[in-house]
């Protein structure tokens, strides 16, 4: 059969579904008829089964931090796994390399534990909270993520409410199968409402473990805490007794050497770890101060923690080589300097459209807003035009530059991002712009 380029991934596609529900390994990689598939990756770019050739700006949701097939990290997990094997069930002592790389960078680390996602980071930190306060009930913030956990499966219905409705959001599962009974250990707060935050442990402080939260919400456009907010977190929490927990799952080793934590300069009691961590090698951890951490123990009051697979050699020798570039080179500073030059590019692109715009989030994982002011949390954000975002992105994508059609999900820079051609980016950025606009005007 002679398949024209356009139809390999149809074809690809069909092919999986007789496998796979809607024929992709996770529900999020499902984009209908313009399922991607890839073949190969490099440095900046990814090219799809067609040999179209992209510069990605998804970078899977944030893990590249480097770049794709780093040979400083691959080298590194390939001499591993050749001369020491892959996993072993028992310790091996690069554990503690890790961590002291960890260590070096976040201040707040004085013992950690390792696992393979942010999910499971996610479970280790909550149990860990619990364990140690004895409490049950966990706040979250409405717009974050923490991964596909039931307890961490409820979320404000922020799409099917509006901005002029008096009532909060509903509380709504992430779909069916999520179990009923974790519902009740969870509270929903808005981001950046203080008063929310004081009347929800007014209300129900005795009995909170810990409030969880994405100070930059890599999952809502990179839509930031305000210095004010995260201080009362911290105070509020100190005073009720209760834990705070950053995940930095998407934040951690990106948007700074020690995450958000030391671009706001407060510590966490805890906080989690994956992506950026292991430049794309499944990699995740949580730690924090040693007096939480040391509920972990093996008595019958003990935290249990732990997992087959975990702190692998694979999972370590790729930690151990991506947090030593991350430490000893100019990498993270790079990559700041090379996000704000592509915002610059994108807000010339905007600008001359007429197009109301704003950035938020630091430049590593910055989200665009189409929306005069930076939304403050996920309602504002329903105020911002996510249509012509989408339309603008799909015109981008189309033009060889990949990116998630979803202004919630932030563009991630990689160090690799700085061979990237800006003249270029700004040509396609305006042709995109303009057929959207074209498209959102005609009737
Ligand atoms: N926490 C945050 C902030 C995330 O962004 C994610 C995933 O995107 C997770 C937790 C879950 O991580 P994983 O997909 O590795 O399980």
């Amino acid at each position: 059969m002679n398949i024209e380029s356009g139809d390999l991934q149809n074809l690809l596609h069909a092919q999986a579904r007789s496998h796979m529900p809607l024929g992709v390994a996770d529900n999020y990689r499902y984009w209908g008829d313009e399922t991607v598939f890839i073949d190969t990756m490099n440095g900046p770019y990814i090219t799809d089964v067609t040999g179209k050739q992209y510069v990605d700006f998804r970078l899977a949701y944030g893990p590249i931090i480097l770049g794709y097939r780093d040979t400083r990290i691959d080298e590194e997990v390939v001499n591993c796994i050749r001369n020491r094997g892959s996993m072993c069930g028992f310790s091996t002592g690069l554990e503690s390399e890790v961590a002291e790389l960890m260590k070096a960078m976040c201040p707040n680390l004085e013992l950690v534990r390792f696992s393979n996602s942010g999910t499971e980071a996610v479970i280790g930190a909550s149990r860990t909270a619990r364990g140690f306060t004895g409490r049950e009930k966990i706040v979250v913030v409405e717009g974050s993520f923490h991964g596909l956990h039931d307890e961490m499966m409820w979320k404000s219905d922020v799409e099917g409410w509006s901005p002029e409705q008096v009532e909060a959001p509903q509380i709504k599962a992430f779909g069916a199968g999520v179990s009923s009974n974790t519902r009740s250990s969870i509270e929903v707060i808005s981001l950046n409402d203080v008063q929310a935050l004081r009347n929800i442990f007014a209300q129900q402080g005795d009995d909170i473990a810990a409030v969880i939260i994405e100070p930059i919400m890599g999952n809502c456009g990179s839509i930031a805490a305000t210095q004010d907010y995260v201080q009362a977190l911290r105070d509020t929490c100190n005073s009720h007794g209760a834990l705070l927990i950053f995940d930095e799952v998407k934040t951690g080793f990106r948007v700074a050497q020690g995450g958000a934590q030391e671009l706001y300069g407060i510590q966490a009691d805890l906080a989690t770890y994956a992506k950026a961590m292991g430049n794309g090698y499944p990699v995740a951890a949580f730690g924090g101060r040693a007096d939480v951490m040391s509920r972990i123990d093996i008595n019958e009051n003990g935290v249990v923690h732990g997992g087959t697979y975990t702190a692998n050699l694979l999972a370590m020798s790729a930690a151990k080589a991506t947090l030593t570039v991350l430490k000893d080179t100019e990498a993270v500073s790079t990559i700041d300097s090379v996000g704000k030059a592509i915002q610059q590019r994108l807000s010339n692109v905007f600008s001359r459209f007429g197009v109301e715009h704003s950035f938020a989030g630091p430049a590593a994982m910055f989200g665009v807003h189409f929306a005069s002011d930076v939304p403050q949390n996920y309602r504002d954000w329903r105020s911002s035009d996510s249509q012509l975002y989408q339309s603008f992105a799909f015109g981008l994508i189309e033009r060889g530059l990949m990116l998630e059609p979803d202004s919630r999900e932030p563009w991630f820079i990689c160090e690799a991002h700085d061979q990237l051609d800006l003249d270029w980016l700004e040509t396609i950025a305006s042709e995109a712009m303009d057929a959207a606009l074209s498209k959102q005007n005609s009737p």
